[in-house]
Parts: C-alpha cells; sequence; structure tokens
C-alpha cells in the first residue's frame, strides 16, 4: 500500500472486491512510526500486523549455544550425519558437484563414495515430509524405469546392498511398517523431497565446533554454484514427480529455525498444492499484474529500504514479517528459477550470499524461495526471503494475531548496510554488489510481467 492519497481507497476497493479482511484496507499504510517510535506494519501480500516496540531492538541476535568443545584432529568431518566422512548415514547419492569447475557425477555408486569429494550433495531425504508413499497410494505414482534400474543396480553390489539394508531398518524401525529391501530400495532412492548438503560442518581450520560454515562463510563462488545446483535439482524434481504443483525449497539454519543438524544444507519438497500464501497472491494478481512493483518495490523505495542490488537482482529491508526478513527479488523477466539465466541466477545468489554473510553464522535463519507455481495463470517474480529467528512468537501474539518483531525494517536496513559496506571492503562478498544509497530507483523495477504485459498488448 501506498501514501498517495487515492491509494488507500482504490487498495480498499480492490480489497473489498476480493472479500477480504476490511480493517486493512481502511487506510492503515504498510509502515508507519508512531509518536512514541512504535513502527507498526502490514504486511502487503499477507495483511500480517508487526509491531516494534522502542527498546527491544539491542537484544542479542545469536541463539543460546551450549559452551564449545575442541575439535580433535579427524572430528571436522564426523560430527553429524551429513558430515562427509558420514556418507553412508544418508540415502543413496542422486547427484555430486566435485573438483573447483563443481562437476556434476550421478548415482555415485555406494562403493566409490569416498573415491572423491563432494562439495555438494544431493539425497532423498531419510524423513520426508510428503512420502514415496503419499505419492503411491494417493497419486497411483509408479517409480519410472531409470529408479528401478537405479535400485537394482545398487542393490548389486555387497556396499550398495548393506547401506539399503541399514537404511531400510532405519526407516521401519520409525514407521513400524516392514516392507522387502526391493520396495524400501525404490522409496529411497525415488523420493522427491531432497537434501542438497554442502562439504563443510565447520569452516576450514576450525579448531571448535562453533565455527560453523553457514551460506554466508561461502565464498561467493561456492554460494552461486550451491544456488545454480539447487535450481537445476528444483527443474529435477518437478520433471520426475508429474503430479507435484510446486517444489518448496527452503533452508533452516540452526536449531532455532527448525534445523535438525547444524551442518548447511537445503531442501527441496515436492507438493500437490502449492498453498494458502500463493493462492492469496494469484487473487491479488488477477487485479494487478504489477503487484509485487507496486506493494514491495515502490514502497521499499520510497520509505528508504533497499538494502543492495545486483544486475539482475534486488534486496529490500521487508515490510510486515514475523521477524526481521530481507526480500530478494531477481529483476529478470523470467518467472521460474529454472527460467533464469546463468546471469541472472548468480545476481540473486550473490545479494542472497551477502545478506547470509551480514546475518553471521550464530544467528538462527530461515531461507524460503518463493516463486510462480508451473501452472498459476498469473506473472510472479523469483524470490528469496531471509528470516533472522531471534524470538517466539508466543501468548500474546496467539491471542492477538500482532507479532512483535524486535527490529523495525529501518534499522534492519541499517545494519545490514554497515555489515555490507565492511563485508564488500574485505572481499568477502561479490565486489559489484551496490550498497545502500548507492542504488537507484532503476534497480528496484521489476521485469517479471513484461512478457505478459507484452502479450497483453498485442
Ligand atoms: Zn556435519
Amino acid at each position: 500500500m501506498h501514501l498517495e492519497n487515492d491509494r488507500p481507497f482504490a487498495d480498499a476497493a480492490r480489497r473489498s472486491d476480493l472479500g477480504r479482511l476490511k480493517i486493512v484496507s481502511e487506510g492503515a499504510p504498510a509502515i508507519r512510526r508512531m509518536p512514541d517510535g512504535t513502527v507498526k506494519q502490514v504486511g502487503p501480500l499477507t495483511d500480517t500486523r508487526v509491531w516494534t516496540v522502542p527498546g527491544r531492538a539491542h537484544r542479542p541476535l545469536a541463539a543460546p549455544r551450549d559452551e564449545p568443545r575442541p575439535l580433535a584432529s579427524g572430528d571436522h568431518d564426523r560430527l553429524c550425519a551429513f558430515c562427509a566422512g558420514r556418507y553412508l548415514e544418508t540415502t543413496p547419492e542422486k547427484t555430486r558437484l566435485v573438483g573447483t569447475d563443481f562437476a556434476e557425477l550421478r548415482h555415485v555408486p555406494a562403493g566409490e563414495l569416498f573415491d572423491t569429494v563432494a562439495e555438494f550433495r544431493r539425497f532423498a531425504n531419510l524423513f520426508e515430509i510428503v512420502s514415496a508413499e503419499y505419492w503411491r497410494e494417493n497419486h497411483g505414482f509408479r517409480q519410472p524405469a531409470a529408479v528401478v534400474e537405479w535400485a537394482q543396480r545398487y542393490l548389486s553390489t555387497p556396499e550398495g546392498r548393506a547401506h539399503l539394508e541399514s537404511l531400510a531398518a532405519i526407516r521401519a524401525a520409525s514407521s513400524g511398517e516392514h516392507v522387502s529391501l526391493e520396495e524400501a530400495a525404490l522409496d529411497l532412492l525415488g523420493g522427491s523431497h531432497d537434501v542438497i548438503v554442502a562439504r563443510r560442518h565447520v569452516v576450514d581450520g576450525a579448531t571448535s565446533d562453533d565455527r560453523l560454515a553457514s551460506s554466508g562463510t561461502l565464498t561467493p563462488d561456492e554460494h552461486a554454484a550451491y544456488i545454480a545446483y539447487t535450481v537445476r535439482s528444483l527443474a529435477e524434481i518437478q520433471v520426475a514427480q508429474p503430479h507435484a504443483a510446486y517444489v518448496a525449497v527452503f533452508q533452516n539454519w540452526l536449531r532455532p529455525a527448525g534445523a535438525s543438524f547444524e551442518h548447511l544444507h537445503k531442501q527441496l519438497v515436492a507438493v500437490d498444492e502449492h498453498g494458502p500464501q500463493v493462492d492469496h497472491e494469484l487473487r491479488l494478481l488477477s487485479h494487478d499484474r504489477a503487484l509485487y512493483q507496486h506493494e514491495i518495490a515502490d514502497l521499499a523505495v520510497e520509505q528508504g529500504l533497499v538494502v543492495a542490488a545486483t544486475e539482475g537482482a534486488v534486496a529490500f529491508a521487508g515490510v510486515g514479517h514475523r521477524y526481521p526478513a530481507f526480500e530478494v527479488y531477481s529483476t529478470s523477466s523470467a518467472n521460474l528459477p529454472q527460467e533464469h539465466s546463468a546471469a541472472g541466477i548468480r545476481a540473486v545468489s550473490d545479494l542472497v550470499h551477502a545478506l547470509h554473510a551480514a546475518t553471521g553464522p550464530l544467528v538462527p535463519t530461515n531461507e524460503e524461495w518463493h516463486y510462480r507455481p508451473p501452472g498459476a495463470p498469473w506473472p510472479m517474480p523469483w524470490r528469496v526471503v531471509l528470516k533472522w529467528r531471534i524470538s517466539n512468537p508466543a501468548g500474546f501474539e496467539g491471542g492477538t494475531k500482532i507479532y512483535v518483531n524486535t527490529i523495525d525494517p529501518w534499522e534492519l536496513r541499517r545494519r545490514a548496510v554497515a555489515s555490507l559496506t565492511a563485508l564488500r571492503d574485505a572481499g568477502a562478498i561479490a565486489p559489484d554488489i551496490r550498497i545502500g544509497d548507492e542504488c537507484t530507483p532503476a534497480d528496484a523495477h521489476l521485469r517479471y510481467a513484461e512478457a505478459a504485459r507484452d502479450a497483453d498488448d498485442t
């Protein structure tokens, strides 16, 4: 929503057409500071109500941790089941990236897992959110011949058979259901909830277990390989699971943000519906194809909330989030991540990497990807939201649906600009990122709807 005189009424008319909550539309601006300093926000895409009350912004960001433990030699790659010394504790690998050029290897056999070092690797989640059984029972999905053949090949070596037997036993123990090894193997190889794991648990040379390797401690090139690999994997899962309406992509970092392991990883989960938030945005888009330009990008420019930009992406301090949140928008005319050029993906990656670096490795975060579901009728931009999980909504929030966020968007932007400037000076983030006031309104021009607009014009 905007502050121009006529806009709230236009918004009210548009929103009441949609039968939505009317309170939002009665002129409450998306963000405003009250005389006492309280900042009130309304999420432009969610209607989430958020208050930041003065005097709470200086609480520590890092989550409380156990005392750091010193690392003995050989510990650094055996700290958790995602570590590079424990490849057999995860399901058979779909792909891995090796070497300085991140060359991709497919279906590495169990007996060869330790012959190379995976910079990144992808495999099915042992404990899926949406299981192989779900697709089989609810959608009649049968694994294609390629997966059946891979399972037979994997079972044909003693190392592969032993690997699958141990994983099948873990699954059977947790589900209470016993199936044949052949069936279990198909489910373990052919799932559509994947994990992408980075090589390091702790940074190179770490001497204690709290020196975690986060997204922000990767080099910009490593991070770009990680993001491009995730985009390719997203496209592969979409093809492999024809009943999927959407593939959710996210990264939970540290336990307060929902991570089971403090080892850098992303997850991709195929789902057969894209969920109510996308539905809601599609309803808004049906009235205004330029929704994200009007409600997000223009608001950020007007309120001084542009954090950084590259040739192809822009980062805002987000308005109306339960947690302090950055929003990285692709400014490309492409919609789905996999429709972006290599340079377009890199542009998004560099900003996401820089914001992780500015956040630091000890702050719990969620990274959430949003993009146009393949079947959606309206154009939507690819955006990545990075949330600082530094507070826990509790009784006040539950009772009122007003969320107290300790850092308002202006303060979030101020902190990020200071950190990013120092990181760029230190050579720790991509050198061509424009930061804070170096950005211009042109940086916040989103092109995701241009192809559709051109089509409308003809
Ligand atoms: Zn680990």
